[in-house]
């Protein structure tokens, strides 16, 4: 990893139906459907909303046969509509699903985690794909690991990256080079660091797959723009990622602005800032330079030094100041930014995440004198808790939803956030379906996941506790059951 200066990762070239990714293409903005694929009509208008936006990449999910079949009918109507858009089908379980698919969309993605790497399931697929000029996606989720990779390496960065080393030698193995792969994790140390070491173990083994980037379950609003912001930027700040998705509990076509704005921001990272100890940097572990504790602007003492960036790359710029400095005093890093109170949280949380992530700096200072101080002291807290420096607020583990989200997930996370956001130190999963929901709130303390057609089922830590609730009576449980588990407090 190159520490001085800004440099693209050169990746190969992948097609996505008319849509070139890797090599010296620009970034691609992504987006995914959250209506029922077996609806056509409604799933057709959302593509071509998504699309609308500016995202030439949708996917959809593909849950079973009805939903891969109704796959055909969609790509025909949005072609016939005039739009160009790749579509991506999303396999989980089923790889005849995943065959399927094949037939008629762009691109496919499988969860390793749920696919055989023996019996020539993926060799099958890969030939299905091979003839018809379909893309690959390898996409890992930290919260769904093969049960052989977890046994021998753990829920870790380093068992992610097996999980999809193993894959891509079969990929290599076949020749066949229409590859992206993707590292997804709703934590975002977890996801940067894995996505680094995949780029390693690509190079090691002479691998130039184009590399999707995604924050899993980042919620919605501020929160879930900063937290996807910091996963995001960071890794686009070392060069990589080819295509990305900022994932939000919100309408999908939202997405596509946020996830635009990332890519624009990176555009120009010129600037050159010599490294003096670069043994003092590790890209795959958090090595945290002080022990002094974290603070937003308005908490700054003395201590303190506050570093400035005023290139254009002002992630290297800090990193390099902080690295080279002979003193042992905690620092702040300062920036200016303009705009919005949006643009500010997310080119903020672009550029100062990955120094939190990797343990350098000691806080944050986002210098926007247009935003009033309340909504800046919020902006602040918010980077230091994605970037998982300083929790002091709730947090929600929710997914964008999908074809499988049953129930109304947007409403529900916008009432349990009312209800809940004055619990410090709380996770609390807000999760679309029973299938990939608990697996990928893993570590949340409570869970509300959807179990069916309007009905909501309620976890505590992986315990499902109740079943099939009405979505109507749902929070009050779900606040019941943190009351009798005595983590409850009173709204101040
Ligand atoms: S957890 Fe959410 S996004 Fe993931 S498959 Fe279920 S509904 Fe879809």
């Amino acid at each position: 990893m190159e520490l001085t200066k800004y440099i693209r990762r050169k990746s190969g070239e992948v097609r996505i139906g008319e849509t070139l990714i890797g090599g010296s293409h620009p970034i691609a903005v992504q987006s995914m459907t959250n209506t029922a694929t077996a609806d056509v009509e409604q799933s057709v208008a959302q593509v071509e909303r998504i699309a609308d936006a500016g995202a030439p990449i949708v996917r959809l999910t593909a849950q079973g046969k009805r939903e891969g079949e109704a796959l055909a009918d969609i790509v025909a109507k949005v072609r016939e509509d005039g739009y160009s858009t790749a579509i991506v089908a999303d396999i989980h379980f089923v790889p005849e699903i995943a065959s399927i698919a094949a037939d008629s969309v762009d691109k496919v993605r499988i969860n390793p985690g749920n696919y055989r790497t023996s019996g020539g399931e993926l060799e099958a697929l890969i030939e299905k794909c091979r003839k018809r000029g379909v893309a690959l996606r390898i996409g890992v989720n930290h919260g769904s690991l093969a049960r052989h990779i977890v046994d021998k390496l753990g829920d870790t960065p380093a068992g992610m990256v097996e999980s999809a080393m193993e894959f891509l030698r079969i990929c290599v193995r076949e020749e066949f080079f229409q590859v992206v792969v993707s590292m997804k994790s709703s934590n975002t140390r977890v996801m940067v660091h894995a996505y680094r070491l995949l780029v390693e173990a690509m190079e090691r083994e002479g691998m130039a797959f184009p590399i999707h980037l995604g924050v899993t379950e980042a919620g919605n609003g501020i929160e879930g723009r900063i937290k996807s912001a910091v996963g995001i930027g960071a890794l686009l700040a070392d060069g990589v990622g080819d295509t990305i998705r900022v994932s939000l509990t919100e309408a999908p076509e939202n997405e596509v602005p946020v996830a635009q704005m990332l890519v624009d921001h990176f555009q120009h990272r010129e600037g050159e800032f010599e490294v003096l100890h670069p043994e003092r940097y590790s890209p795959y572990e958090y090595r945290r330079r002080t022990s002094a504790p974290i603070v937003a602007h308005s908490e700054l003492t003395d201590d303190y030094v506050v570093v400035d960036a005023t290139s254009e790359n002002p992630t290297a710029e800090w990193r390099a100041a902080i690295l080279n400095a002979d003193h042992a005093q905690p620092v702040v890093i300062r920036r200016k930014y303009e705009g919005s109170a949006e643009e500010v949280a997310i080119k903020a949380a672009a550029d100062m995440g990955q120094l939190l992530l990797d343990g350098l700096a000691d806080g944050v200072w986002v210098d926007a004198p247009q935003i009033s101080e309340k909504d800046l002291h919020n902006i602040e807290l918010v980077i230091l808790q994605a970037s998982r420096a300083r929790f002091s607020q709730t947090e929600y583990i929710a997914c964008p939803s999908c074809g499988r989200t049953l129930y109304n997930i947007e409403q529900a996370l916008a009432d349990i956030k009312a209800r809940t956001s004055h619990l410090k130190g709380l996770k609390i999963g807000v999760m679309g379906c029973i299938v990939n929901g608990p697996g990928e709130m893993a570590d949340a303390d409570y869970g509300y996941v959807g179990a069916g057609a309007g009905r909501i089922s309620l976890y505590k830590g992986k315990e499902c506790v109740e079943r099939n609730i009405p979505q109507e009576e749902a929070l009050e449980h779900l606040i019941a059951l943190i009351k009798s588990n005595g983590d409850w407090q009173e709204p101040a």
